[in-house]
This record gives C-alpha cells, structure tokens and sequence, in this order.
C-alpha cells in the first residue's frame, strides 16, 4: 500500500505546472536512487556542499555553484552575501542592518513575483524602477547609491520588453561594482539558461531544484561568481545566523548534483515534440464536438518556451462554467489539477504529466461535458 493510501491523500494528476503545492516535481529514478545513496554514510556537510558546487559548476560552465533549500532560500542568501559578504560582524547583525551596511536592492517595478519577502527578511528594502511604459536606463543608474546592495531581476520572458535589457544593465551594474542577480527559478527549459545569465554577465543566477530540474523539491541551485558564493556558504547553513532553517540535506545536495546531470542528459528536443504531441492529441479528441476548440498555448506560464495545450468551451452551449469544469476536475476520481485560461477555458500543461495521464484527462474532460 503506498504511503498516500495509509495516509488518506488522494495522488493528484497534476496538469498544470511544477507547483511547489503540488509537490514541485517528480523526481526521475536517477535522482531517487542518489538520495538513497546518500542517506547511508555521515559526512562533512560543508566539505560535501563544496565538492557538489564544483560538480554542478564544471556541468553548468559556471565559476561556482551553491544548493540552496530551495529558490526562496536562494534570493536570501544571496541578498545577505551582498549585504554581510565574508564580515563575521555584518553577519551576525542580520536582519537589523547599521549604517555601515548597505541596505538597498533595486527591482523593476513591473517585474515582481510573489516572493518579494524572501528578499526583504534580510533586512534590504525595495527601490522600484520603471513604470508600464518600461524602464530607461537612466532610470536604473539614478537609483544606484552607495546603499545599493544588488539589483535583482525575476526572468519571465513574457515581461522582460518592461525592463532594462539584461546587457545595458549589466554594464551598468560593472560600471558601479553592483551585483546582478538573476532569478530565474521557473526559466527552465531552456536547459542552457543554466549558463546563460552568468554568460551574459549576470553575477549569480538562481533555480528551483524541484521545478524544471526535477531533483528534489527542497533544493535550489545558485550559480555564478566565486566570490558571491563563498559568501552565499559562509551566511548558509549550517553556520547560526540568517540561513540556519534553511539546512540542506546531504540526501538534497547530492540529490541536486544527480539531477543537473540527469536533465542536462535528456533530449530536449525530444521532450518538446512530445509537449507538441498532446497538443495535437487534444485537438484530435474534441476535433468533432460542438462548442469546444483547443489551441496551442505558448508560451507557458511563466514565459518558458513550451507549448500547452488551451481548451475553450463554449459555456452557453455546453451548459457549465469554467470554474465548474476545475472544480470537478479537483473533486472528482482521480484528482485533476489544471489551470484555468480566460474567462472559458482551461490550459493543460504536459511538463508535469506522467505516462497515461494525458489519456485520463481527455477522458475526465469528456465526462464531465457530457460528451
Ligand atoms: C518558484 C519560484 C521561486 C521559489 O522557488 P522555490 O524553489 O519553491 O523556493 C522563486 N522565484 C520564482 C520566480 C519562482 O518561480
């Protein structure tokens, strides 16, 4: 009996994104398989968390890397190393920052997600840039002072026309020994945007572990400049000051290491096509019934490059609202879980499907419109 039976949770079919509600991702075997490799043995927690930086750094052409406890945990330890850096002081005096410290972080007004905190609990606060209209880059050199700790920006192709270009700011943040960090926690796929904003000259970028990567869900990977993450390790765990809750297991680091091996062995083009396939099958499927159309959705929701498959329905005809069609879906057998898209639609996200499931959903979809 699996362990969510004994439980009382019901599996979901997660169709909709790598959610962390959801549980992030699945982990392939590979990954499964060096976690438990891993739980056997005591070891030197810093020594191994500097021997898996250099493993993910040399597989990611990057200087360094860092596992973080996830991408959250990333924004803040890389906040506190450009605010603390290597100073024992500054490190123990966070989050309560003096005036010797620098206490700024500029962000593009229009570029902000949901994890501002994660930033603002080392004790920085927000200088916004930028409007609607976009960002000039005066803007962005105006707003740096000597308090200026970082910029940070928060990829989501589908707004970067709002911001400054990623190469006027990085010339602008050399010219004013500024670091710039790039979180970029959803942005894969591309696998190669595992060394692209570093490429660019970002100083760090940051990744979730437990989205595209599929490695373990409290895993995050911080890649970049050397220096910027001997700082990021030494305000870490397992040292007692901001990034203490935020230890990481030996079965996380070296489950992390396993998964950039893993996903940067996959042919992604291969799993493209097969995102392309269920779109075509959905189209196949409701092809002949009245009052439904689907559509290819790119890109998907965090402005990733990968097709979804949009579903509308014609609610007047088919006689059910969106939010019916979610809501049976998520109380129904098996669990459904899938966006909703417009005011009549609903997007089907394949990243997060395992074999079979597309069938089921297609199947579930038909039932609960009666068709
Ligand atoms: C998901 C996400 C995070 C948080 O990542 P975790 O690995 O869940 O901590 C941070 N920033 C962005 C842009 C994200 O999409």
């Amino acid at each position: 009996m699996s362990i969510y039976k004994r439980l009382g949770i019901r599996t979901v079919i997660n169709g909709n994104a790598t959610l962390t509600r959801l549980g992030g991702s699945i982990m392939p075997p590979e990954v499964v398989a060096a976690m438990a490799d891993a739980s056997k043995h005591f070891v030197d927690i810093i020594e191994l968390q500097k021997r898996v930086g250099e493993e993910i750094a040399k597989l990611t052409q990057n200087e360094a890397a860092y596992v973080s406890c996830g991408a959250a945990a990333a924004l803040t330890l890389s906040t506190a190393a450009c605010v603390a850096g290597l100073d024992a002081a500054k490190r123990e005096k966070l989050p309560h920052l003096d005036d010797s410290m620098k206490s700024e972080v500029i962000v593009h007004r229009h570029g902000r997600v949901g994890y501002d905190f994660a930033v603002r609990q080392v004790g920085i606060t927000f200088v916004e840039i930028g409007n609607e209209n976009g960002t000039t880059p005066d803007e962005l050199e105006n707003a740096i002072t000597e308090k200026t700790a970082a910029i940070f920006y928060f990829a989501n192709p589908s707004r970067e026309h709002l911001w400054v270009p990623y190469e006027k700011a990085i010339a602008i943040a050399k010219k004013h020994g500024v670091p710039l960090i790039v979180d970029a926690a959803a942005q894969l796929p591309p696998p190669e945007n595992l060394w692209h904003f570093t490429q660019m000259g970002a100083d760090l970028a940051l990744f979730s572990g437990g989205k595209g990567l599929q490695g373990p869900q409290s895993s995050g990977l911080i890649v970049g400049k050397k220096s910027l993450i001997e700082a990021i390790a030494f305000n870490g765990p397992p040292h007692p000051f901001i990034g203490r809750g935020m230890k990481v297991g030996k079965e996380e680091l070296v489950g992390l290491l396993a998964a950039v091996e893993w996903y940067l062995n996959q042919d992604h083009k291969e799993i493209q096509q097969s995102y392309e396939d269920q779109v075509t099958y959905y189209a196949e499927i409701f092809k002949d019934i009245q009052g439904i159309t689907v559509h290819r959705s790119f890109p998907s929701e965090a402005g990733q490059p990968m097709p979804r498959t949009e579903i509308r329905f014609d609610a007047e005809q088919l006689s059910i609202t969106r939010d019916e069609i979610l809501q049976q879906l998520q109380t129904g057998d098996p669990t459904i879980d899938i966006a909703g898209a417009g005011e009549n639609g609903v997007v089907i996200n394949g990243q997060t499907l395992m074999p079979g499931e597309v069938e089921i959903i297609a199947n579930r979809l038909k039932e609960i419109l009666g068709k």
